[in-house]
């Protein structure tokens, strides 16, 4: 488990002043968290943000740009996978060709995101019988 930061400027809403932003996305409890903190020295403002389940897109691109992508690496089960995509197909609410490929897509070692997600993804596979490892990079 753990999770990935970034600091970044940020215009203070309350005073124009250069206020500042930490923010990331962490998995607890299987369940992605992630909170936005700003705060502000010039007027002292501070104000947090933060959320479950999916990643804000612009946190995400943040995260990926600092940290770089995390990947999957998982052995084909015995069987073909029907559990593992049974498990994907929970996950996305995709279409049965869409789960295949993204299935098709981790095997393959072409699928990443953020740590966060990659290691959620990781947990619900291996609750479906797949030995699977985060890979960072
Ligand atoms: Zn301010």
């Amino acid at each position: 488990m753990g999770g990935e930061g970034v600091r970044y400027g940020v215009t203070c809403p309350e005073c124009g002043g250069a206020g500042s932003c930490t923010a990331g996305a962490a998995l607890m409890g299987g369940q992605i968290e992630w909170s936005y903190e700003t705060s502000c020295p010039v007027c002292g403002s501070q104000v947090a943000h933060c959320g479950r389940g999916t990643i804000p897109e612009d946190l995400r691109v943040r995260l990926l740009a600092e940290h770089g992508p995390t990947g999957l690496r998982a052995d084909r089960p015995p069987g073909g996978g029907a559990a593992a995509m049974k498990v994907l197909r929970a996950q996305s609410g995709g279409t049965p060709a869409a789960t295949k490929a993204t299935w098709e897509g981790i095997l393959a070692g072409r699928w990443s995101g953020t740590l966060a997600e990659a290691e959620q993804l990781a947990l619900r596979l291996r609750a479906g019988g797949v030995v699977v490892v985060t890979v960072r990079g």
